[in-house]
């Protein structure tokens, strides 16, 4: 720290000194620069489009990264423009004492039409991978000695199959999130979910996450409210429009959901699906960003 009017910092210094503990506890944050380095790592797998080599990297990333956990591996296959298509959710659990699911997503593979350009998503799939994956570290200590929450279970999804295999289409795209939207229908868990959080493409330096129209309000005011209690106001909901993504699954299946997503990426958004998403883009400062206001989040839905 620089002190440029010592005589000032001196009649300040014991207001400070006062005030130092309750800062410190105010501005605990989430720890960005893991989820960089996590994202990092999966990035560095290369392109991990549907049926590729580097695909089943990144599932064994994934494996590795959750063998102590509880994790459930959703295998399906999906119907596309080249024909079926295995394909493989990871759904991680953290039981909680309460009843009812808090979920959050992200998908992990990149665009099987972008197979030629080296396309390695560090931004759309990488980033919020290694946001997830560091939300989990939280989760984890978070639990350590109870091995169970205090509140409601979180559960992870790393959703396959979100892009276009071809061409973006209602049938061609968002594979993972329409079959496991679609299962727990079945199954009965939708009804059991509390909130649907999904990251998509929130990683890059110039963060401006757009408030997705059909997004469920109280979801929307509830992060809100969790960006507003770090200063982080500007970085949320300053434009809207919809977006389709993972998310929408499940809105249309009446489970409160949001789409937390940055569509402006790069100078005329010049870094989305092409060759530009990479690793110098993607900051920890947005992901700490990203952290604390998804914390925050589950903590007020828990309290609601
Ligand atoms: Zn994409």
């Amino acid at each position: 720290m620089i002190a440029p009017f010592p005589s000032l910092w001196k009649r300040l210094a014991p207001a400070l000194i006062l005030l130092a503990p309750m800062a410190v506890t105010a501005q605990t944050h989430f720890n960005g620069a893991k989820a960089l380095e996590y994202a990092r790592q999966f990035v560095a797998i290369g392109p991990r489009w549907p049926t590729s080599p580097g695909h089943l990297k990144a599932e064994a990333f994934l494996r590795d990264q959750f063998k102590h956990d509880q994790v459930e591996e959703d295998t399906f296959t999906a119907n596309t423009p080249i024909g079926p298509v295995a394909m493989r959710n990871f759904i991680v659990r953290f039981p909680g004492k309460k009843d009812g699911v808090i979920v959050l997503g992200t998908h992990y593979e990149t665009n099987y039409w972008l197979r030629n350009i080296n396309f390695v998503g560090a931004n759309d799939g990488g980033s919020t991978t290694g946001l997830l994956l560091a939300i989990a570290d939280q989760l984890r200590a978070e639990s350590a000695h109870t091995k169970i929450l205090e509140d409601y279970s979180v559960w992870l999804v790393f959703f396959d199959g979100e892009e276009a295999i071809k061409s973006w289409s209602d049938s061609d795209s968002t594979y993972g999130s329409r079959h496991l939207a679609a299962r727990w229908g079945r199954d009965g868990i939708l009804g059991r979910i509390k909130a649907f959080i999904l990251a998509d493409m929130i990683g890059d330096k110039d963060l401006d996450i757009q408030r997705e129209s059909r997004s469920t309000d109280w979801l929307v005011s509830l992060m809100t409210q969790a960006a507003k209690r770090f200063g982080y106001d500007r970085f949320f909901f300053q434009t809207e429009g919809p977006v389709d993504d993972d998310h929408m699954a499940f809105v249309t299946r009446g489970v409160p959901s949001i789409d937390v997503i940055d569509l402006d990426y790069g100078p005329n958004n010049s870094y989305h699906h092409t060759y530009q998403d990479t690793m110098d883009k993607i900051t920890a400062r947005s992901l700490t960003i990203d952290g604390d206001v998804f914390l925050e989040t589950i903590r007020l839905i828990n309290s609601r």
